[in-house]
């Protein structure tokens, strides 16, 4: 017998996932474009007159963002400028494709796209990493990766904001997956809505409380264009079985998602625990709890083909690399001439006197100089981006080990 809708009086075609109401598909992009506009605006998301970049991967949860925050934008005008910012990985087969249906979705919602790839900022792609390291921890290389990725491609566009795709089913499998390492700093942050408002660009999730679920039915419906293939490197047994786990619990708890991050935001943290110190990496200027980033570590071990160095927690290499790099970089500083050396180094700021091609007053860097090593520094974007430069070849003298 057909059933009727919850929220007027038409048959329902659907049983929401998140509330068990029975509802036709009208009432169901209502609830959900009201849900969303909801969690952006209680949670302040966006002021008059940003310009957002919305990480678009080609995926359903990016796809889907993309366009209801294009849709909301024009209900409700928030009066915000909307950028799709895509990372190329370097995977053949899989981000190739993806990214097609980025293209295509560019066109599709008309607007702007910019793509950044590994291989222009590392000099690495995803397959040539793969080559190195095997199919095991190729998923730390590259979620390292595509977190610099991404901001350094919001600060070429010059963006107030990030916003991404994460859905509340990956906030809950995150939560769950930080309990159990028993990692409380991240724990802490991993359900915040917004991230980065220390410093680097804040990062927002619209989709905090949208489940996987109702994404899926709703690109279903809408019939969105989205790309559905997994990535051919994904093995992250790890968050597989956290995600089991959940869908496993919330056979006999349907509400289990929500109340994982409702508990995951009423923690709280003894003032005993120790948290990482937000610094800077001493050789690329982004944020950092250590001398050296990840970023930095991993490829440097890549360079010098030694791909596991930045591999694991405390990894004794790591730490050994981290802080000779860090050294070596602070002697370099110090004692460096521009011009005079096979590989100089130029410090930022006003202290060696040389005009910086971009103009800030924040970075001197001569970029005209051959083999000059760019030290980027922070609030200089443009020296930011020259890092590339830098990345393409590994620099520091040899390390024992
Ligand atoms: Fe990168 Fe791993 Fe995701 Fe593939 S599954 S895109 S390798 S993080
Ligand atoms: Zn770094």
């Amino acid at each position: 017998m057909p059933v009727t809708c919850s929220s007027c009086v038409r048959q329902a075609i659907l049983k929401r996932p998140k509330t068990g109401d029975a509802l036709c598909k009208d009432c169901f992009f209502s609830a959900f474009e009201e849900e969303v506009h909801h969690t952006i605006t209680s949670a302040g998301l966006f002021t008059p007159g940003e310009t957002i970049a919305v990480g678009a991967s080609g995926g359903k949860d990016s796809t889907v963002l993309a366009y209801v925050l294009k849709l909301l934008n024009q209900r409700y005008n928030y009066n915000v400028q909307l950028i799709l910012l895509s990372v190329d990985e370097g995977i053949t087969g899989y981000r190739d494709d993806s990214l097609e249906t980025v293209k295509r979705n560019q066109q599709q919602y008309d607007l702007p796209l910019k793509i950044v790839s590994y291989e222009e900022l590392y000099g690495w792609t995803m397959d040539a990493i793969v080559k190195q390291i095997g199919l095991k921890n190729n998923c730390t290389f590259c979620g390292v990766f595509r977190r610099q990725a991404l901001d350094r491609g919001a600060m070429i566009l010059k963006v107030d904001k990030i916003v991404t795709g994460h859905n509340a089913d990956d906030i809950a499998e995150t939560v769950i997956m930080n309990v159990l390492r028993g990692d409380i700093a991240r724990l802490r942050r991993c359900t915040a809505i917004t991230t980065g408002t220390d410093g680097a660009l804040p990062r927002c999730k619209p989709f905090k409380y949208t489940y996987e679920k109702e994404i899926v039915m709703y690109a279903y419906f809408k019939k969105l264009d989205y790309f559905s293939t997994e990535c051919i490197y994904s093995p992250n047994a790890y968050r597989g079985f956290a995600r089991a786990y959940i869908k496993d619990l919330e056979k006999i708890r349907p509400s289990a998602i929500i109340d994982i991050i409702h508990s995951g935001e009423s923690l709280s943290v003894k003032k005993e625990v120790r948290m990482p110190v937000q610094g800077q990496c001493s050789r690329c200027g982004y944020m950092s709890s250590n001398p050296v980033c990840k970023a930095c570590v991993l490829l440097e071990g890549l360079n010098r083909g030694l791909p596991r160095l930045g591999i694991g927690k405390e990894h004794k290499e790591r730490r050994k690399l981290a802080d000779k790099l860090a050294r070596e970089e602070a002697e370099s500083i110090s004692t460096s001439v521009p011009g005079s050396g096979e590989m100089d180094v130029v410090v930022a700021g006003k202290s060696c006197g040389v005009a910086c091609s971009c103009q800030s007053d924040t970075s001197c860097v001569d970029s005209t100089t051959a083999d000059l090593k760019v030290l980027p520094v922070a609030g200089c974007e443009d020296e930011l981006n020259k890092l590339q430069l830098d990345r393409r070849k590994p620099t520091v003298a040899d390390i024992d080990f």
